[in-house]
């Protein structure tokens, strides 16, 4: 039986956002908008963010202006970081391959990958400038053929974010939006006077912004489920705790509304991660905010094997998996839940986040369950299509069509389905 060495204080509370109807608010932001357009979208975006300046957009000249503002590093950077990210999503590219067999003799059955026309992209920004989520999700779908993406970040105290800027524009955005929160996303979906629509919505965000996508799919695409960050840990007796500690806080830093989870098979690995955490937190400069999470949503599980270990690990299904054992890989054979697995000490989360070239929009709250993160193949429609060139073959569908039909009472199928090759071909003339 797992023991729990540390638990949350309200583990089933929604973070930042407990006290608040998150869907009751989003859904009235969202008919507002439906109804009344821009206006809306600039009463939400003063209500919610007080900005509200000439034009949400940005021109080319502002663009090029803010960019010149930004350090060289943090240019080259962000550059090195979408390289990597352009690398392995043109791998990934690469795997996706329309398709065409012949079935029997003239029945001739595809499929073509077409990418989505038109993308909105939201880049999370509310409390840090996540720039990174512009390279996962603008270049991405830049790199699966989208030929047209609009991206939209919210201001920081009032303030372009210009990092988050460079890094959008950098990865191929086709306009740039500071706007936020659910504002964005449903200007984005419904379409305004001014925002174009679009068919499909990715990005991470807040529990406003996921459940704004959550309420809008159906009506356009989205990518996932991609609220408050996670992170969960598995860890032997072999495993640094000062490293632990480290990992778990710079997920916790997030946000309000951040669970950090550790199972492991040691006591002591639990019990000295514990008591590095609480002295990191009283350094770290983020601490304010991670010690929120840490306090709600953090957990240390003592457990017997490692099996139990990614058994457990499997039923959290957290976004982030980091494996601190003797043999990391062994996690790719024994788990199946999660966002996205880190091996071994060497690799870690943060890299995911922000440079190593996977994508870190991932699924959070169970999500994992159905679903991976955000890749290219999400920017692409598999439609299929279909020719039978043989008139015989053509024939014998039809017989076994019309049997399928009528087991089915669909008499107007079996009529169009059955009446033959000859008779069909007679009247058309082909042979
Ligand atoms: P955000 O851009 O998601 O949200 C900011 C917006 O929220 C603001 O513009 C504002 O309009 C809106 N908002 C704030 N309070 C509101 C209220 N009371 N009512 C209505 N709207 C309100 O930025 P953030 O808040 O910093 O959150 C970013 C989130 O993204 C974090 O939770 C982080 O963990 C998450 N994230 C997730 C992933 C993933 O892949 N799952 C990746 C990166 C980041």
């Amino acid at each position: 039986m797992p023991e729990f060495l540390k638990t949350g204080s309200s583990p089933k509370i929604n973070g930042g956002a407990q006290t608040l109807d998150v869907p009751a608010i989003v859904k009235g932001v969202i008919d507002d908008i439906r109804a009344r357009g821009d206006e809306a979208v600039r009463s939400y975006s003063e209500k919610f963010d007080k900005w509200s300046p000439a034009s949400f957009r940005l021109s080319r000249k502002e663009i090029d202006e803010i960019i010149s503002t930004v350090p060289e590093q943090i240019v080259a950077d962000i550059k090195t970081a979408q390289h990597n990210v352009r690398t392995f999503a043109e791998a990934q590219r690469g795997t996706i391959t329309d398709l065409e067999i012949e079935i029997s003799p003239g029945v001739h059955l595809g499929h073509k990958n077409i990418p989505i026309d038109c993308v909105g992209a939201y880049i999370p920004g509310g409390r840090y400038p996540l720039l990174a989520s512009a390279h996962m999700t603008i270049l991405t779908a830049k790199v699966a053929g989208v030929p047209k993406v609009v991206a939209c970040t919210p201001p920081i105290n009032g303030q372009i974010p210009s990092s988050t800027v460079a890094a959008m524009h950098h990865a191929g955005a086709d306009e740039i939006w500071i706007l936020g929160g659910v504002q964005a996303i449903a200007a984005m979906a419904l379409g305004t006077e001014t925002m174009p629509k679009a068919n499909f919505i990715a990005g991470p965000g807040n529990p406003f912004v996921a459940e704004a996508k959550r309420q809008l799919f159906g009506e356009i695409g989205i990518d996932l489920p991609a609220g408050p960050t996670e992170v969960l840990i598995v860890a032997d007796h072999k495993a640094d705790p000062t490293t632990v500690a480290v990992d778990l806080l710079s997920q916790a830093e997030h946000g309000p509304d951040s669970p950090a989870v550790l199972i492991t098979t040691s006591r002591e690995v639990g019990e000295t991660s514990i008591r590095e955490v609480d002295r990191l937190l009283k350094i770290l400069p983020t601490a304010p905010i991670a010690s929120v999470s840490w306090d709600r949503f953090g957990e240390v599980v003592l457990v017997e094997t490692l099996d139990e270990a990614y058994k457990l690990a499997d039923d959290y299904t957290s976004e982030h998996v980091q494996i601190l054992t003797k043999n990391p890989r062994e996690a790719l054979k024994k788990m199946s839940n999660y966002g996205a697995l880190f091996l071994g000490e060497k690799t870690c989360v943060s890299y995911g986040d922000k440079v190593i070239g996977t994508n870190h929009v991932l699924p959070t709250k169970k999500a994992g369950r159905f679903t991976g993160g955000l890749w290219v193949g999400k920017f692409l429609k598999t439609v299929t299509y279909q020719e039978v060139t043989s008139a015989s073959q053509s024939g014998e569908l039809g017989r076994l069509c019309g049997r399928a039909a009528r087991a089915e009472n669909f008499e107007g199928h079996a009529r169009s389905d059955t009446r033959g090759p000859c008779q069909r071909c007679r009247k058309r003339n082909i042979e």
